[in-house]
């Protein structure tokens, strides 16, 4: 059997104080918005950021030292899968947000038993989702998923289209379904993701009405629905505010996340001209907003 490699940049932190540190790791946060990893495993000396291509790896490794003017060393390595992701992330346990319950496949079945012996507030028992973790975004553990699921749960989405931007393990998808919407597209420009949100799909009964596409979101402007989710970055979603304006149908709703609190302001500055916003929720540093 051959190994798959991953295309990785070890990035190497060299200020010597933590405030320094803290500074560096934001530019580098910020910068690697626009270079699309898609995983950071956090080390000791810095962090590892996993690519799907070896070419978006490269351009990130040419572009980094120069986002923040030589306070970090980069290498350019493979590292060998090795059922990286899967290891990396079998301790996970499954989580719960109001009516739904996230759960790798080695606790579905403790899951259910819960949401059924435990049903929300409503009165019916929670849905459970089930996500295979991979180097895809989105097993429930982030809160920037976790504040999505919570304000899907306001909106009333039986019969309604959804669209899911940046679908990535097509968590989002699947909890919109859940929810009773009645046709969802699920799109993302990262092959891995796609492929792993297939493979959620399956594993949730093979996501009737839930259709996958990959592709550039912004590339994509015949894309139109009721609800738009839009789990991405606040550097993205400035820089898209008005794709993603666009692709609400009329008395639509947009929900944002991947924002941080001192993103915010600049992230609803860039929404202002054309949406409003309806309710906003937090979790550590992290907001969602659900905006009209
Ligand atoms: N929706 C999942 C969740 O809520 O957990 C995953 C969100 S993850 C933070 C963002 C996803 O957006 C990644 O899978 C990434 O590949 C995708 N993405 C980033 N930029 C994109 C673009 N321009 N077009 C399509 N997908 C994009």
């Amino acid at each position: 059997m051959t190994t798959r490699l991953w295309p990785a940049l070890a990035i190497r932190f060299t200020p010597s104080t933590s405030t320094e540190r803290t500074a560096v790791e934001d530019l580098v946060s910020a910068a690697l918005d626009d270079l699309h990893p898609t995983a950071i495993q956090e080390r000791d000396a810095g962090w590892l950021a996993f690519f799907a291509k070896p070419e978006d790896r490269d351009r990130a490794a040419a572009a980094l030292p120069a986002a923040v003017a030589g306070s970090i060393e980069v290498d350019a390595i493979d590292v060998a899968d090795e059922d990286w992701a899967r290891r990396s992330q079998q301790d996970l346990d499954a989580v719960r947000v109001g009516r739904i319950i996230i759960a790798p496949p080695w606790r579905a079945a403790n899951a259910s038993l819960l949401a059924s012996a435990a049903p929300a507030s409503t009165g019916t028992a929670p849905s459970v989702i089930v996500i295979q973790p991979s180097m895809g975004f989105g097993t429930g553990h982030h809160a920037s998923t976790r504040l999505c699921t919570s304000l899907l749960q306001r909106l009333d989405l039986a019969g309604r289209t959804v669209l899911d931007v940046g679908t990535g393990s097509g968590v989002l998808a699947l909890v919109a379904r859940a929810l009773g919407a009645r046709a969802v597209v699920g799109v993302d420009d990262d092959p891995d993701a796609i492929e792993s949100a297939r493979e959620n799909l399956d594993l949730n009964g093979g996501g009737a009405g839930i259709d996958l596409r990959l592709g550039d979101f912004r590339a994509l402007s015949t894309l139109r629905a009721d609800v738009v989710t839009a789990n991405l970055t606040g550097g993205l979603l400035i820089r898209s505010a008005d794709t993603l304006a666009d692709a609400v149908a009329p008395g639509g709703a947009l929900i944002i996340s991947g924002v941080t609190l001192e993103e915010e302001s600049l992230v609803l500055a860039a929404f202002a001209p054309r949406m409003t916003l309806v309710e906003r929720v937090t979790e550590d540093e992290w907001m969602g907003g659900w905006l009209r």
